[in-house]
Formats: structure tokens, sequence, C-alpha cells
């Protein structure tokens, strides 16, 4: 099974490695796209793909921190990007939900990025929320005409068709399979079953009760976090939810990983 998206780097999942790859394998994870958020993160992103066999590498930086790092992170990114010839571009994208980010500073970093995975010829990993307009202005303003994975899309049911038609993947991720997520969900009724990807997002994005498998106590604010191991209730309740047996979800999922992976 293939987890299109987490951060298996954030220190949740990493101050426990061991035991977490552990249990991943046990589940039947065999691969894990981990996304790195910020420069400081990339060098140990790099480390996990090097070191575990499952990783796939990305590197963005993510529209959480534009504001914290000066000019110079472009460089840096080339240079991670350049000597992983196997890496994607992400986590980058667009967010108008979080409060006190640098919206023009964000479109920059947007476009940068979105411009460094055309010329490298990589994938892409996008974030985006609430701002799907200016979303599809940007891709159309960029080179960028590669595959790029909407990673938990959350957008409007009348975009899919725009972003399937600009080269979009679309992932869902076990928190969509919440009761009061359902009308998110029913948006997935409308990406090609050949664009679709699962995801964790660990150790973000905790599913509901009935899909967990795993769970990890955050150290400062007591709340449990989401585990790789998860993977598996989503690749469940998808099956359940395409009606389809969860054999026919794994062989799709392979298929439209490497067509996303690897344009
Ligand atoms: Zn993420």
């Amino acid at each position: 099974m293939i987890d299109s998206h987490l951060h298996l780097q954030d220190p949740v999942l990493f101050d426990r490695l061991d035991k977490v790859l552990y249990e991943a394998r046990e589940a039947g994870v065999d691969r894990m796209v981990v996304n790195g958020t910020t420069p400081d993160d990339w060098p140990l992103v790099s480390d996990l793909s090097q070191s575990i066999p499952e990783v796939s590498a990305f590197y963005g930086l993510h529209p959480w921190y534009v504001n914290e790092y000066p000019d110079g992170w472009q460089e840096r990114l080339r240079y991670m990007l350049t000597k992983n010839p196997l890496a994607g571009v992400g986590e980058i994208g667009l967010d108008k939900w979080i409060p006190n980010r640098d919206w023009v500073r964000q479109q920059e970093a947007f476009l940068t990025q979105l411009g460094l995975a055309h010329e490298l010829q990589r994938p892409a990993t996008i974030h985006c929320l609430k701002a799907w307009g200016k979303l599809l202005e940007c891709l159309d303003n960029s080179c960028f005409d590669g595959a790029f994975l909407l990673h938990s899309y959350s957008g409007p049911a009348d975009l899919v068709n725009e972003f399937v038609e600009r080269g979009s993947y679309f992932s869902i991720s076990g928190y969509f399979f919440r009761q009061d997520k359902m009308a998110k969900l029913k948006v997935f009724e409308l990406v090609p079953e050949d664009r679709l990807l699962l995801e964790t997002d660990a150790p973000d994005m905790m599913p509901p009760k009935a899909l967990i498998r795993k769970s990890i106590m955050r150290s400062e604010s007591g709340m449990p976090a989401n585990h790789p191991a998860n993977l598996v209730g989503v690749y469940e309740a998808y099956s359940e939810w395409a009606g389809i047996s969860l054999e026919e979800t794994k062989t799709l999922m392979i298929q439209n990983f490497s067509a996303w992976h690897s344009r």
C-alpha cells in the first residue's frame, strides 16, 4: 500500500522512528511519500529517503512558513532536488485559511517552486486551502505542465474538471471519512478513478475512530497523533466507499502512483 502524503520527519513520528516503521511495515505499507516543508527539515527528509527503501522524498517550502525564510531557500531547494533525481517538489501551495501569512510571498514562493518542478521535470504535491481560484490562475501562469497531486483535496466540485485537465491527481485522507466530512468525500465521486490516491498525512489529519489502527500520544498537547499504519484503515474505507475489493484498490493505487510519480 502506498501512502501518497505524510511527514515522517515530524518529531512525533521521528522520535520513535524504529517502532513507527516496524508498525507501518507490519500493516503492509510499502511506499511512503515524505513531504518536506521548510529548508530546516529537507536534510532529514533526505536522510530518510537514503536510509529507508520505502521512502520517496519531496522537498518544498510550505505556504505556512513563507514568512520565516528570507530569499536564499530557492537555491537550497534546487540543490536538494538536483542531489536526488527521484525527488519531487512539495509540499508547496497556497493557503488563505491560515492567518498572518504573507499572501504575496505565498504566491511568489509557489510560482518559483512550480517553475523549478517544470525545469527539473519533477512531480509536485500541492496544499491548497480556500484559494482555489488563485491556484488555477497560478497554474495557468506557470510553465509547469507536469503531474501534480492536490493532497487532501477540499475544493469545490465544479473545479475538479479544471484541475483534471491541468494534470491533477487528488488524494483522500482518512479524515474525509468522518461523518461531518461526507460532503467533502462526495466531491471525489467526480474525480476519475485513474487520478485518485490515498494518504494519511500522518502525524496530522487524524481519521475517525473506525479507521484508526495505531495512534501516538503527542507529549506536549496530550492529543493523539495520526500514524502511517492507519493507511490500512484508509484503504479499507475507500474500498467500501468505492464498492471495490481491497485488492482492486491496491492495484489501482499502484498504477496511479506510478503515473503521477514518473512524470
Ligand atoms: Zn502535509
